[in-house]
Formats: structure tokens, C-alpha cells, sequence
């Protein structure tokens, strides 16, 4: 049997596989993400490629229809809203699940050819705060890391990460780092006690939102005790005053940690230089998101410690292609290749590049915006690719209202029965993992390929090749003319290469000359270069920019309602629904509960729980643990209402956004609790 090798679809580390036909699924050994490593997710892969449930034909309203059809319809559909109501009129909402090259075609049609910026994706609600907070400090979204520091590091302190369960291999490769260097320290900064902080040698039981407090004042200490490197900050940095003010009026105390924990944390911090501090969701997900990743970034800056092996600050993605989609400018506020929307100079370039008739000139909606502008009805056109929004975004009840509101909706997938499905006007085929061609960036931005070691399904097709026939079919056939996913990756390498002349950290210049079919794992914009190591960043005079911070507001709710991933469980369990190994682990939606919490509610363990606000309500069996404090609730993401009579969680979670990145806090909902 002939191994392919290719990249696994699940979470951020991007670990190579060697995949056959038949199911076999083996670590790639040659990956430098994995060595051959799979966690139980990825070692499941072969038990997921049948085809029960999947979307095999096109359908409009419900019936099957042809290609040419079904095609024609959105292309026209489309022409019309456009004509009759203008460009903002029309919005699509893709994933980090989409390859780079389905992701750069969807972008090229929203922004070059329809003319708006209404493309937004689930990445909002997974990276958003991240590429806000790098771009304030940086002057671009640069993840400056890579895994090696994370093994090399002396301190790693892991914040609103769940590594163990979210990014497994990632999380096995620091264990094998600490065992084999013992005076390796792990601080897990969470308000959860979860399977990572079994590895942990500190748990620090924060506050929800209680980042920025906690990093704030380590800024305050690390200036009391004379660790700021003066050199570095005098040369490198702007803004250390301010952002050092904002932290000695904040007070430590709101991270809910005592002052012991507090001065144990800082003196580890202080006194261990190789020190990287690594977040995810918990950071992001937050009403004050890109505040916790300036904070954080922050203290790296003020101490120089970034740019060198083993240390800095690294964010942790969670989709399979967020970072590539981030890169070809897949969310409404990027333009391409890490361009620039507000920049006229940019703007220019890449519409003379595509040659297209027009170019959107201001940022379109963002996720939760984008939403309400279709329950508003602005929207006319709405086309959701490879995502569920109607389960996955918070207020989900009130989204999916809003899908249903909009005139002509046309989603593409791999499957047919999925709650945005059953809204939409035309379901149009997708290929999916094993049966399309492309690539993705991983969280060090190293770039591997998905191969097809499947034959295409019935009549799905790649979605660069489904946009591309739309926009055809819209009459920009000239420009949208791939014979393959290589075609398509090639003009975003020399889109690069005509933007180089503007000052940005992507550089895709090592894949001028890559052979596509034969492309290694490779790490832009060098494989082992180190962003910052001359101390030089993105802004116009060249230095690093520190961002005053302070607290948020606390939710001051009875219970707040914390939400996540399971070990075995992928995003609404498309493809690991299909593992009955995988559905062992957890098999049925719950809630977290303290125990304290459930005696006062009367909750036996198993008992059903409504969880119930303003936007909705839904049950779940309590797990009654002392793994979550008083008051503290916490929830998996997984389950959809066509899984689960008693709803999706998405429901209760409340639609507030940071107001920087637009990110969903989806780590903080007040809902009330009682025992059904
Ligand atoms: Fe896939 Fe992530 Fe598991 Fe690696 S760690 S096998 S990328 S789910």
C-alpha cells in the first residue's frame, strides 16, 4: 500500500501523516512539527474517510440538481444582490479549515473582483485577538516562535491553554523536554484545572479575565526589581512609560490570585531569562482579548526577551489553516499577503496584480457583525464555506435566525445534515480531508501539504475550483482560470514577490521555485530564521510599540460559563463523530460544576442542568468536579442540535466581542444554572 504524505486537518501543530487508501494512518517521522508523532485525534484519521452523511451531489432547495445549474444560480444570485443593493450587499463566511488556496481564491473574488470585505471566517473566533495584539506591538501579525523554543525554554508558562487536549503532540513534545531537562519549569495560568496542568509544576487559578491584571503586574515587578533590560527598550521599544503606568494603577489582585501566588509567579518569571510564555483561547477569547495579548507581549519587550532562542511570547493557533489564512488575507480587516486594506500604496499593487476591475477600500464585517447584518438585513447573499455558524458562533440561536432572514443563502461542505445546511438554498459538494490537493501554515508558520490519496467523492470538487467556477460564471473568467491548486498556490507566491517592495514579515520568496507536487514542510520566510533577533520590528521607525493596558470589567454573574474543547472531539464533530474510539472518551454533552455549586443547586452527578440567559437555553448532565472553582462553569463546544436534543452550548453564549479584534468571548458567558 502506498503511504501519502500529507498534513493532519485538526488543530494548529500541523502534524504530518502518511495516509493510504485503505485507512492506514502512521506520524510522519519526517515532519518537524511531529517526528511521527499522532495524538489519539489524528491516529483516528482512517476510521473517519468513509462516506455515511456526506453532501455527494449539489441540491437546491432540498433536491438534487447539476453542477452547471447549481453553479449558475449562486453566480447570478449573487450578480443580482450586487447590481440591486451594491457589493456590501453580499458576504461570505469561510474557515480555518479551508486550504491556503481555497482560502486566497475566496478572498481574491470578495475583495479584488465583488469590490467589498465581507469575507470573514471562523478564525474571528479562534485568532483574531492575536493578530490584533502582534500588529499593535509588532506592526504585523508575526507569531515570532517556533516549537523549538518551546522545548529550549527554561519557564514555559502556558495561559488559557488546554495544550494537553487542544494541541497534543505539541504538549507531548514539552513533556519530553522536561523529562529530559528536569529543572525545565511549567506555570499553567487557567481558571480550569485541566489534563495540562497535570504536567504543570504551578497552577494558577486565575480569574476569568484576569490576564491583563496578572501581566500588568509583572510589568510593575519586573520595573521594581530592576529587571527591564533599559538597553534594549531605549533602542528597540516605544511606549514603555505608558504601558508601565497603566500597570502600577492596576492592581494584581483582579487576576484572583493571592499575593503568594503572585510573588512566586513574578520571582520565576523575573529571574528565568529563557522564558516563553505561550496562550490560546483563553486569551483570545475575551471581551478584552488583544489587552491580555498586549500585556503578555508586553513583558517580553520591556525585558528583551524575544527574538532568542527559548524564549518569547507564543501564540498557540487553533485551526489547522488560521495562520494560512491570515496570510492570504482572509479576514475582513487584512487585505492579501499581509497587506493592507488603509493603505492606498497596497491596495493599488495587489488590484494591479490581480488585475481586477475594482478593490475594496475599507474593512468589511466582522463574524458577530456580519451576523447581525444579515438578521438586519443588509445581507442579500451569504456564502458559508467548510464552517457551521449556525452551531459555532455565540447567540447561535439568534445566528442561525439571521441565516434564515437572509434572501438567498449558499453554503459548501463536505457534509449534507448539518444545522446551516438546513438554512441554505443550494449545498454545493466539497472534497474533504484525503481528496483535495493544497496546503496549510502551521502555528510556526511552516507551510505543509494536504495531498489527495482519495479519489473525489460523487461530484464534490475542491472549493478553489467551486469560488473559481462562480466567479467565472460572474464574468471574471480571465482571472480565475487555475487548472490546479498548484496554479493557485504559485500566484500567491508571486503576489509575494510584486509586493516585496513594501516593508512586511511574510516573505514567501523560498517557494519561488518550489516544486509543488514534491514541496517539503517549509517555514517562511526561512526554515530556522528568528523574527526580531536584531531587535528590528515593523513599525515605520522600527521598533516594537508597548500598549497601555488595563483590566476589563468583571461579569459579576452568579455562574459564569466557560466553554472548549474535548480531547477526542473536533469543532462539531463532522469527522470525529464518525470514530466510536473517539466518542468513548466523552460521549455526551456536559457541564462542569463545582461541588460546592451543585449541593446549594440539589445536583446529584448526571443530573440535568438548564443553563439559560437572555439568548437561549440548553441541558446538559452535570460533572460535578472540583476541576472548575465556585462559580465557574465549563461546557464542550462540540455537540450540535442534530446530536443533541438538548441543544448546543453556543446557544447561552453571549454575542460580546472584544472591541479591537471583533473576537467572540467565548470563555465567559453569564448564564444562569438549575437542575432541570
Ligand atoms: Fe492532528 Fe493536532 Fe493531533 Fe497533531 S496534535 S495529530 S495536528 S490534532
Amino acid at each position: 500500500m502506498t503511504l501519502t504524505r500529507t498534513t493532519c486537518p485538526y488543530c494548529g501543530v500541523g502534524c504530518g501523516v502518511l495516509a493510504a487508501a485503505d485507512g492506514t494512518i502512521k506520524g510522519d517521522p519526517d515532519h518537524p512539527a511531529n517526528f511521527g508523532r499522532l495524538c489519539s485525534k489524528g491516529a483516528a484519521l482512517g476510521e473517519t474517510i468513509d462516506l455515511d452523511g456526506r453532501l455527494l451531489h449539489p441540491q437546491i432547495n432540498g433536491v438534487r440538481a447539476n453542477w452547471d445549474t447549481a453553479l449558475d444560480m449562486v453566480a447570478q444570485r449573487f450578480s443580482d444582490a450586487i447590481a440591486q443593493h451594491g457589493p456590501e450587499s453580499v458576504a461570505f463566511y469561510a474557515s480555518g479549515q479551508m486550504l491556503i488556496e481555497d482560502y486566497y481564491v475566496a478572498n481574491k473574488l470578495m475583495k479584488g473582483f465583488i469590490g467589498a470585505a465581507n469575507i470573514d471566517t471562523n478564525s474571528r473566533l479562534c485568532m483574531a485577538s492575536s493578530v490584533a495584539g502582534h500588529k499593535r506591538a509588532f506592526g504585523t501579525d508575526t507569531v515570532p516562535g517556533t516549537y523549538e523554543d518551546l522545548e529550549q525554554a527554561d519557564l514555559v508558562v502556558l495561559v488559557g491553554s488546554n495544550l494537553a487536549w487542544c494541541h497534543p503532540v505539541l504538549h507531548q513534545r514539552i513533556a519530553a523536554a522536561k523529562q529530559a531537562r528536569p529543572h525545565m519549569r511549567i506555570v499553567n495560568v487557567d481558571p480550569r484545572r485541566t489534563a495540562t496542568t497535570d504536567l504543570a509544576d504551578v497552577h494558577l487559578r486565575i480569574a476569568p479575565d484576569g490576564d491583563v491584571a496578572l501581566f500588568n503586574g509583572l510589568l510593575a515587578y519586573l520595573a521594581e526589581t530592576g529587571k527591564l533590560d533599559k538597553a534594549y527598550t531605549e533602542n528597540h521599544v516605544n511606549g514603555l512609560d505608558a504601558a508601565l503606568a497603566a500597570a502600577q494603577a492596576s492592581d494584581p489582585a483582579d487576576s484572583g490570585l493571592n499575593a503568594r501566588e503572585l510573588a512566586d509567579f513574578y520571582a520565576l518569571w523575573a529571574n528565568t531569562p529563557k522564558v516563553v510564555t505561550a496562550y490560546s483561547q483563553g486569551v483570545n477569547q475575551s471581551v478584552c482579548g488583544t489587552d491580555k495579548v498586549n500585556a503578555i507581549l508586553n513583558c517580553h519587550l520591556a525585558t528583551g526577551r524575544i527574538g532568542k532562542a527559548g524564549m518569547g511570547p507564543f501564540s498557540l493557533t487553533g485551526q489547522p489553516n488560521a495562520m494560512g489564512g491570515r496570510e492570504v488575507g482572509g479576514l475582513a480587516n487584512m487585505l492579501a499577503n499581509h497587506l493592507e486594506i488603509g493603505n492606498e500604496a497596497h491596495r493599488s499593487a495587489v488590484q494591479s496584480f490581480w488585475q481586477s476591475p475594482t478593490i475594496c477600500t475599507k474593512p468589511g464585517l466582522k463574524a458577530v457583525d456580519l451576523f447581525e447584518a444579515c438578521a438586519n438585513g443588509q445581507i442579500k447573499a451569504l456564502w458559508v464555506i467548510s464552517t457551521n455558524p449556525a452551531v459555532s458562533l455565540p447567540d447561535a440561536d439568534g445566528v442561525a435566525a439571521a441565516i434564515a432572514n437572509v434572501p438567498f443563502v449558499v453554503t459548501s461542505d463536505i457534509m449534507e445534515k448539518t444545522d446551516t445546511n438546513a438554512l441554505a438554498d443550494v449545498l454545493l459538494p466539497a472534497t474533504g480531508w484525503g481528496e483535495k490537493d493544497g496546503t496549510v501554515t502551521n502555528s510556526e508558520r511552516r507551510i505543509s501539504r494536504q495531498r489527495a490519496f482519495l479519489p473525489a467523492p460523487a461530484e464534490a470538487r475542491p472549493d478553489w475550483k467551486i469560488i473559481s467556477d462562480v466567479a467565472k460564471r460572474m464574468g471574471f473568467s480571465g482571472a480565475f482560470s487555475y487548472g490546479s491548486s498548484a496554479d493557485v498556490f504559485a500566484e500567491y507566491v508571486a503576489l509575494d514577490q510584486a509586493a516585496s517592495a513594501f516593508p512586511r514579515d511574510l516573505d514567501l520568496s523560498i517557494f519561488a521555485d518550489a516544486d509543488y507536487a514534491k514541496m517539503v514542510p517549509t517555514q517562511w520566510p526561512r526554515n530556522g530564521a528568528r523574527f526580531f533577533a536584531n531587535g528590528q520590528y515593523y513599525h515605520p521607525d522600527g521598533k516594537a510599540q508597548m500598549v497601555a493596558v488595563t483590566s476589563p470589567v468583571s461579569l459579576n454573574s452568579r455562574f459564569t460559563l466557560n466553554t472548549g474543547r474535548n480531547r477526542d472531539q473536533w469543532h462539531t464533530m463532522t469527522r470525529t463523530g464518525k470514530s466510536a474510539r473517539l466518542g468513548a472518551h466523552l460521549a455526551e454533552p456536559y457541564v462542569e460544576m463545582n461541588p460546592v455549586d451543585a449541593a446549594a443547586l440539589g445536583a446529584l452527578p448526571g443530573a440535568l442542568i438548564a443553563l439559560q440567559n437572555s439568548r437561549g437555553r440548553v441541558l446538559m448532565r452535570a460533572l460535578i468536579t472540583p476541576r472548575v472553582a465556585q462559580g465557574a462553569l465549563f461546557a464542550p463546544m462540540h455537540w450540535t442540535r442534530q446530536r443533541s436534543t438538548a441543544g448546543t452550548v453556543n446557544s447561552v453564549m453571549t454575542p460580546l466581542t472584544d472591541p479591537i479584534s471583533g473576537q467572540p468571548a467565548l470563555k465567559a458567558s453569564a448564564v444562569t444554572a438549575e437542575v432541570f
